[in-house]
């Protein structure tokens, strides 16, 4: 794309004078038809109209259909921008095939901004559970709050404004701005970065903040003002869908004539990845423990996995061949909890420990490397006083009993979990019911 010393609205003016007047996509065709395959390029700093005329009849013919693509209400409008913030954050980080039911299930439940405004965070989270980064959760809630105080339920259209909101950054405002007001801006995501470093043949880097303020520059360069929406779209759907990071269809690229990088031959150069870091680990264990047909759960605290449940966790990581060592940590972890230490070693609680397996989670900072086990208290009533319950989601670390709760199974099933716990969670409910099954039946 070219570098611009024109200000965005006088290079959509010069874009727009482009489509008029520029060579009819005949006399382009015909004349890339007769030059040698190696020839066939356009240098898109000379012919900036054609590049977003073919790009722009592509995406007429094929954008992807898509949930929350669909026409809104206000007619006015390009597309309702509720729909906008909350698809966008949903996309986040995550394909779009895993989206289209939490978006269907998300817009069935909370029709309106209003609507999931007025939701209890645990509700938002539960329905989020799964679809992981739940920081997003907790932003477009707070931010469907904040909209629906401040803006009376209507997102606004200037982005300084949008950048204010809980979760909302350049791209989301821009995709805001850009796919529902029909607002001269620019969405940037890896799909733009993408095709951009590849049309460019430069050395853009993925995941850069430096990177996408540059080609954020160069796409507000190359809008034209009355279709910026569908631009920005076209430019992403040609990086999901043809110029994709690995084996790109440049044979049916609607823009490959203008591609540097293929004309090169150095389309798996582009775009240039950041060294990766190594991330600090984490080994611990989870307990699934119940006692009298209740699981102990705690609220997460601030930091990562905010909100959300888990089971009880100890500090250390005990593999399938170290139950003693578990079990024996479990029995201290009673113990200290005991406020009477006489009546330490006739209160020993009975467990019964049974391995469930392991598991390794990567966050985008760090790595968890778990182990899971199971666990029944049997025995003891007295040593309910035991585990001190404080405030929920005081505290977000490893720390065993403190601010932890017992729930039923029927509470079990309202909680949000992880995505790496709740497939745990569900299959120990199955278990519970499966019991209850088997007990009303002798
Ligand atoms: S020609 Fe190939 S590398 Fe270039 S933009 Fe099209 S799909 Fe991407």
């Amino acid at each position: 794309m070219p570098e611009s010393k024109l200000s965005p609205e006088d290079q959509a003016n010069q874009i727009n004078l482009n489509l008029a007047t520029d060579m009819s996509e005949s006399k382009l065709l015909s004349h890339a038809d007769n030059i040698d395959e190696k020839e066939r390029f356009i240098d898109i700093t000379e012919k900036e109209g054609d590049f977003v005329k073919s790009l722009l009849r592509w995406f007429d013919q094929e954008a992807r259909d898509l949930p929350w693509r669909a026409l809104p209400e206000d007619l006015t409008l390009r597309r309702d921008p509720y729909v906008v913030v909350l698809s966008e954050l949903m996309l986040q980080q995550t394909q779009v095939t895993t989206v289209i039911d939490y978006f269907n299930r998300f817009m069935m439940r909370f029709p309106t901004i209003v609507a999931l405004a007025d939701a209890d965070e645990t509700e938002v989270l539960k329905l989020w559970e799964g679809l992981g980064y739940y920081r997003r959760a907790r932003h477009l809630h707070a931010l469907a709050k904040e909209v629906t105080t401040r803006f009376n339920g209507v997102l606004p259209r200037d982005r300084e404004e949008l950048l204010k909101l809980p979760g909302v950054g350049s791209y989301t405002a821009g995709a805001i701005r850009s796919f529902a007001y029909n607002l001269p801006d620019a969405a940037v995501d890896g799909n733009v970065v993408r095709v951009s470093a590849r049309i460019d043949a430069k050395p853009y880097i993925k995941n850069d903040a430096r990177t996408a303020k540059t080609i954020r520059e160069r796409v507000l360069a190359l809008l034209p003002y009355e279709r910026s929406g569908d631009f920005n779209e076209a430019l992403m759907d040609l990086g999901a869908m043809i110029c994709t990071p690995k084996n790109p269809s440049c044979e049916i690229c609607p823009v490959s004539l203008f591609c540097k990088a293929r004309l090169k031959g150095r389309v798996d150069d582009f775009p240039i990845r950041n060294k990766k870091i190594a991330k600090p680990v984490s080994s611990f264990s989870y307990v699934a423990l119940w006692r009298d047909g209740r699981l102990f759960v705690r609220c997460r605290g601030e930091g990562l996995l905010e909100g959300l449940y888990e089971f009880l966790a100890l500090p250390e990581r005990f593999d399938k061949d170290e139950k003693q060592a578990l079990h024996l940590a479990l029995e201290k972890m009673f113990l200290s909890n005991t406020r009477e230490d006489k009546m330490k070693e006739e209160r020993k609680p009975k467990l019964h420990l049974s391995w469930r397996g392991k598991r390794r989670a990567v966050f985008s900072h760090r790595i968890w490397d778990m182990t899971f086990w199971d666990a029944e208290w049997i025995g003891d009533d007295s040593l309910d006083g035991i585990l001190v319950q404080e405030e929920d989601c005081a505290s977000s670390s490893h720390d065993g009993w403190h601010d932890g709760q017992w729930v039923t199974r029927d509470e079990l099933v309202t909680l949000p979990f992880s995505a790496f716990l709740s497939p745990w969670r569900d299959t120990l409910l199955d278990d519970r019911q499966s019991n209850i099954v088997a007990q009303r039946k002798v």
